[in-house]
């Protein structure tokens, strides 16, 4: 009788650690979630992180790309065209910068130009 009490008690013990260790599996892996969705949350966000492109930078230099357009000669560049008003221009038109597709992981500056601008469609 005694046998098949302590028997009983070591196999309610044991679901216990089990039922403990499922807990803190749920709570790590909720943990990781966390931290995971925060990593995810801030790159999302973040683009103003990101380096800014340079003017000498190969690829702007081809494209003629400039951190303030009023620079450009007249003749190259209509007056109303800016990055913030471009298609390709990730930012609110009031961002001073924001991503552009044309120079992937860097950002360009909302008073900027290029050549490759387009206008960005009414909505
Ligand atoms: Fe600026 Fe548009 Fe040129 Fe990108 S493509 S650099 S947003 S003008």
């Amino acid at each position: 009788m005694k046998k098949k009490h302590q028997s009983k008690t070591e196999g309610s013990r044991q679901a216990r650690r089990r039922q403990l260790s499922r807990r803190g599996f749920v709570k790590a892996t909720g943990a990781a979630a966390t931290v995971i969705t925060a990593g995810f949350g801030t790159s999302a966000i973040g683009s103003t992180d990101l380096p800014k492109v340079s003017e000498d930078d190969p690829m702007a230099k081809a494209l003629g790309y400039v951190h303030d357009a009023r620079k450009v000669d007249a003749a190259q560049r209509f007056s109303d065209r800016f990055c913030n008003n471009c298609a390709l221009y990730a930012g609110k038109a009031d961002a001073e910068w924001a991503k552009c597709s044309i120079f992937p992981g860097k950002v360009v500056a909302g008073e900027g130009w290029c050549r490759s601008w387009i206008p960005k469609q009414e909505q």
